[in-house]
């Protein structure tokens, strides 16, 4: 393309020296063909190049979001306990796409402006010499001009680029708490917040589009400099009989040219330093290792029992401060184990220990007396199941939510789920039954629905290992004794470990144990441990006599 593109001023250069003097017509339709000729060859070239570079730069930007996502997937719960969601909203989104534009327009900029930069050069120097090389004695300010400018362009669109970011954060930590914002009335301090990360962008923008303003017009008042250099200088020439006119033109058309590469390149740089840094963040994230890996030779889990085992396991989240310190505890096939205690003891910690959500610092866990670092972590968290503290639901429909806990399920397999979770009278009442749409995060739905979506769920799951977590506070009495009909249902046959404040709904557990940062502090039944006359009966009746205020610890 580039040196098609160089034959054009040739062409009008001997058009008007030597063609048109020889006032011969068919040679100047001869002429006329053969740039059709090549006009139509460039015509394919462009298309090629424009077409196919961005197909690759589509292509690669594609597979390299698919990599970034299965990626981030796989990590483990410590990266997401320390990310913000914008942050890899932004690499997954805005830094490919910078990637692409720079991997596939980078090779072509490079190419193109050292062919019309070289060809031009060449070409100028034959035309005539004397006057090349008074033009190129100018061009060399303007390049300084440019460098310069480019510097300063570059820290503004930086400067606007963090500023934007400022703008996305603010905006979604706003918005998934609008919730929030709006039970605190407190729209006017959001937009006051916003509109100051909103100001801040506008601003670096304005200063962007200043120093952008200050170099284009820079460049193009000295590219008309040069132009009138070397008409005034050609003129010159000319009029000394030393250079032909057509010989004049053709060199003007060529120092036209000799100027694109310049903006060619400059858009290039920016584009560089873009793409640079979107790449330089796209390998980092690409390098963190989940920190909790299967081992080489990890085995499938199969024909579990649930017989689980504490062997004096100590566990903390990366600060000195221990969260589980020697602790020993086994729940046997089938039983119902209770842990209650204060908020913050490590109740939800322990659970989270048995499917590997976090690795073990010392000891060990086995279930079936097999440690669980020997199993895939596939294979063992297909047999736990899971009712969380706060209960998520993806958007999408009641049925979408339900086969989530198992994929292939037939429709007679989810109805059953659902009646047995006692959700199955709610979901025929809502408007379109089992697909009708839940919103994001099944807002649509009340806390005892949305519950009794995620019971439904594991039913269809079917692990041989329960871990409920406070699954039943803050509900109504009458939601709350359904509930635990299905959890009671539920957790039949399985080893299930609950954690509740509400310390009525687990007298009936086989055994309940007290956690408290200085460990396991009591152990026994509920009686038992009501006749032991310690932290177990403290709590119990501290809420007995706080039974009609709403339970919000967790
Ligand atoms: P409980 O469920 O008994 O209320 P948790 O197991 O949730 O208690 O928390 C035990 C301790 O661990 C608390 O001090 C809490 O601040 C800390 N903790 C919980 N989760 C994390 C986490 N993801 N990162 C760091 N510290 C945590
Ligand atoms: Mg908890």
């Amino acid at each position: 393309m580039a040196m098609l593109d160089l034959i054009f001023p040739f062409v009008v250069s001997r058009m008007i020296d030597d063609i048109l003097p020889s006032r011969n017509l068919d040679l100047i339709f001869m002429v006329a063909g053969g740039m059709l000729v090549v006009y139509l060859l460039r015509y394919i070239l462009q298309y090629t190049v424009d077409y196919w570079g961005h197909v690759l730069g589509t292509r690669m930007e594609h597979d390299m979001r698919r990599d970034l996502f299965n990626h981030v997937n796989r990590l483990s719960f410590n990266y997401f306990d320390n990310t913000k969601t914008g942050h890899v909203m932004s690499r997954l989104v805005n830094d490919l796409h910078e990637i692409s534009e720079l991997a596939h327009h980078g090779p072509e900029d490079i190419f193109i402006a050292s062919v019309t930069l070289l060809g031009s050069f060449i070409i100028l120097l034959n035309i005539h010499w004397p006057l090349a090389l008074i033009t190129f004695a100018i061009v060399p300010i303007m390049l300084i001009f440019a460098v310069l400018k480019n510097k300063r362009m570059r820290r503004a669109f930086m400067e606007m680029r963090i500023k934007i970011a400022d703008v996305n954060a603010q905006a979604e930590d706003s918005i998934s708490g609008v919730r929030v914002v709006k039970s605190f009335a407190n729209e006017h301090f959001e937009e006051e917040k916003f509109a100051v990360g909103n100001k801040n962008f506008k601003d670096a923008r304005e200063g962007a589009f200043k120093v952008m303003a200050e170099f284009f017009a820079g460049i193009h008042l000295f590219s008309n400099l040069i132009h009138l250099s070397v008409l005034v200088a050609g003129g010159i020439f000319i009029y000394n009989g030393q250079m032909q006119t057509g010989q004049l033109v053709g060199f003007l058309l060529y120092v036209s040219m000799f100027m694109q590469p310049i903006r060619r390149i400059t858009a290039l740089i920016e584009n560089y330093q873009k793409g640079m840094s979107g790449f330089q963040r796209f390998f980092d994230t690409l390098k963190i290792n989940p920190d909790i890996q299967d081992k080489k030779d990890a085995l499938e889990m199969q024909n579990v029992y649930g017989d689980i085992e504490f062997d004096r396991v100590t566990f903390n989240y990366g600060s000195d401060q221990k969260v589980l310190e020697d602790i020993n505890l086994r729940i046997r096939p089938g039983e119902t184990l209770a842990i209650v205690g204060r908020s913050g003891g490590g109740k939800t910690t322990l659970c989270n220990l048995i499917p590997r959500f976090y690795e073990v610092e010392k000891g060990a866990i086995t279930i079936d007396g097999k440690d669980i670092r020997e199993f895939t972590q596939k294979s063992l968290r297909e047999n736990i199941g899971i009712v969380q503290q706060d209960v998520f639901l993806f958007s999408g429909s009641v049925k979408d939510n339900i086969t989530y806990g198992n994929i292939e399920a037939t429709e007679e397999e989810i109805i059953d789920a659902a009646k047995k979770a006692h959700a199955y009278d709610f979901i025929m009442n809502l408007q379109s039954g089992f697909n009708t749409y839940i919103g994001e995060r099944g807002v649509k739905l009340s806390g005892g629905q949305k519950q009794r979506l995620a019971i439904a769920r594991i039913f269809l799951k079917n692990p041989a290992i329960l871990l409920l977590d406070e699954a039943t506070s803050a509900l109504d009495n009458e939601t709350e004794r359904i509930i635990q009909k299905a959890l009671r249902e539920l957790s039949k046959d399985r080893t299930t470990i609950a954690i509740a404040h509400r310390l009525s709904t687990i007298k009936d557990a086989d055994r309940i144990i007290v956690l408290t940062e200085e460990g396991i502090i009591e152990e026994g039944s509920h009686d038992a441990l009501m006749a032991k006359n310690g932290e177990y009966r403290k709590l119990y009746e501290s809420q007995f006599r706080e039974d009609f205020i709403p339970s919000v610890t967790g």
